[in-house]
């Protein structure tokens, strides 16, 4: 059967990204362009050698990064011949049109460049898709930001590494137990390596990870599937009279429900589209 590998990637948990150069993240920079999307492919790259060194026969990326924008964050020409890219507009995480993409059954997904949750200590960049006005997303009572949202919309397959910065970690671990954590950063630590001293770090440790792939657990997800959405201070929800999908505001907190994982991830776009700036 063919093994088809996803890969989910986000930019401020990549190597050699910290706050002196944070605009090597900022998509449309200068720096961004001659130096983070270098140290973004450098990152997918090593995961990529090692998956096909392993047998993998085909790669598909969600670059999602500055999703809305179609310039991606990765220098495509320098990928193996075996890698595609999701298709959606703008790059937008339509996550419906993103699984349909992949196979029903992949070999299993790898998170990569990947920062931790808003409020994280000692954290390169922490912050839950946009913070502020988001604070916390919740998903059947599981504490989800980037990480949590790619690997959920993925339910049922394995999950098999996060790559990115140390506290990423976290979100990964709360995820399944077993994923393999490949850190790229530590804050705590003062660990900023460069990427010539990552790549052999990341492909090393996808390797392992691919090796003892029976021992990768799924994460699965039962129904009913149910989501909240907390803002942080200074913004609240301009409440509306009513809503074409099952939930509730509160002044701070949406909730809402449900018929699948993904439809769930895109109710989030609708229910963001409420959130204005507390002016009292
Ligand atoms: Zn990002």
């Amino acid at each position: 059967m063919k093994k088809q590998l996803i890969i989910c990637t986000d930019m401020e948990g990549a190597t050699g990204i910290f706050e002196e150069n944070y605009k090597a993240m900022v998509h449309g920079t200068d720096e961004w362009r001659s130096i983070g999307r270098e140290y973004m492919t450098s990152d997918v790259l090593a995961v990529c050698e090692a998956a096909n060194e392993s047998g993998i026969d085909e790669i598909l990326i969600y670059d999602g990064h500055y999703a809305g924008d179609p310039e991606h964050n990765i220098i495509i020409d320098k990928l193996p011949s075996n890698v595609r890219f999701f298709d959606t507009p703008q790059r937008r995480f339509w996550w419906r049109r993103i699984r349909g993409q992949a196979d029903w059954k992949p070999y299993g997904i790898i998170t990569v460049g990947q920062h931790a949750r808003y409020g994280e200590k000692n954290a390169y960049f922490p912050h839950t898709i946009q913070s502020p006005p988001i604070k916390e997303i919740t998903f059947n009572g599981i504490h989800i930001a980037e990480i949590g949202t790619a690997v959920l919309n993925f339910q049922d397959t394995r999950y098999i590494a996060n790559v990115g910065c140390k506290s990423s970690m976290k979100e990964a671990k709360e995820l399944s137990d077993t994923v393999a954590t490949i850190s790229v950063k530590d804050k705590e630590k003062g660990w900023e390596p460069n990427v010539e001293e990552t790549f052999p770090i990341i492909k090393k440790g996808v390797l392992e990870a691919l090796r003892n792939i029976d021992k990768m657990k799924t994460v699965k997800i039962a129904e009913s599937y149910e989501f909240s959405m907390t803002l942080t201070e200074g913004y609240i929800y301009n409440i509306p009279e009513r809503v074409s999908w099952k939930g509730a505001f509160n002044k701070s907190k949406a909730f809402w429900e449900a018929p699948s994982v993904e439809i769930g991830l895109e109710i989030f776009n609708f229910v963001r589209e409420y959130i204005v700036k507390d002016n009292l």
